[in-house]
């Protein structure tokens, strides 16, 4: 089953979706969803109902679709997550999970453009499976990961290289406004096998990445596993789960995105995000 987190006529509204077309969600329940971490969050109550709907009367082509969750309560992702990328960045591979926040300011749409900032020209891509987190927990062992994942997106770890690399912690330059994209749907996790999901991302129709999410080095549940014993784990909260090799800066020359550049990122049987590169605009007055 896929959701998504759609506009239409100023109105922001969750729906299913079978590719071509929308079923509008966000009345159409017993319970009020208003955005889709109320949608998860009811999930339990409402999985029947959303499940029998098989009229999509608003076409897909005709509305703006958004991240499918507009304000998680927390991004969190995952540093060296695949051999190939470990090795292009000169780097061991971890024993160790790497992990990084995105600020929540930087989640931007399947479409949407994607900012080259004023102040760095190291713009890059990092194409990435995404998990939705379904249930608040704590402490869960990898054998019940598979249990608190609501379902999967496409997304992209957008990077700002030199101010990731500027000091020890990669915060700054991954957090940039619009530099959070995914979608363009959640598809939900009973329909997805997050251990064998082909991979890639082009820039301009170039394949640059290409890999399986059978190469994580830590998987989806020993991620879950490894953060939970941290924090508790929210309905929404959002995982980027690690890039594979093929990333503009370990090119030789380096090749960062620019203006007027296209992104796209797909992984098989979950769909794809496309994102036009542009300046940062000018900041409007306070
Ligand atoms: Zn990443």
């Amino acid at each position: 089953m896929r959701l998504v987190t759609y506009s239409l006529d100023g109105e922001t509204l969750v729906g299913k979706t079978d590719g071509q077309g929308i079923a509008r969600l966000s009345d159409r329940l017993d319970a009020p969803i208003p955005d889709m971490v109320a949608l998860i969050n009811a999930w339990d109550h409402v999985a029947k109902a959303v499940r029998g709907i098989d009229r999509y009367d608003q076409p897909l082509a005709g509305v703006r679709l958004h991240a499918p969750v507009m304000r998680p309560g927390k991004i969190f992702a995952i540093g060296l997550n695949y051999a190939d990328h470990v090795a292009e960045a000169s780097m061991e591979k971890p024993r160790d999970q790497i992990w990084f926040t995105k600020a929540v300011t930087s989640v931007n749409g399947p479409y949407d453009p994607i900012e080259r900032p004023r102040v760095s020209v190291e713009l890059d891509y990092e194409a990435e499976l995404v998990v939705v987190i379904g249930k608040r927990c704590r402490h869960v062992s990898e054998a019940d990961a598979a249990r608190v994942i609501f379902g999967y997106c496409v997304g992209n770890d957008v990077s700002v290289r030199d101010w990731q690399r500027r000091t020890s912690q990669y915060v700054l330059g991954k957090s940039f406004d619009t530099h959070a994209p995914f979608g363009p749907w959640i598809v939900t996790a009973d329909a997805a096998d997050p251990a064998n999901l082909p991979i890639r991302s082009l820039v301009n129709g170039e394949i640059r990445q290409q890999s399986n999410t059978r190469h994580l080095i830590f998987n989806c549940a020993a991620q879950i596993a490894h953060l939970s014993q941290a924090m508790t784990l929210e309905p929404g909260d959002i995982l980027f789960t690690g890039t594979p090799g093929g990333v503009g800066v370990a090119m030789k020359p380096p090749r960062f995105l620019a203006p007027g550049d296209l992104v796209r990122v797909e992984i098989d049987g979950l769909g794809a995000i496309e994102n036009g590169v542009v300046m940062e605009p000018a900041t409007p007055d306070l």
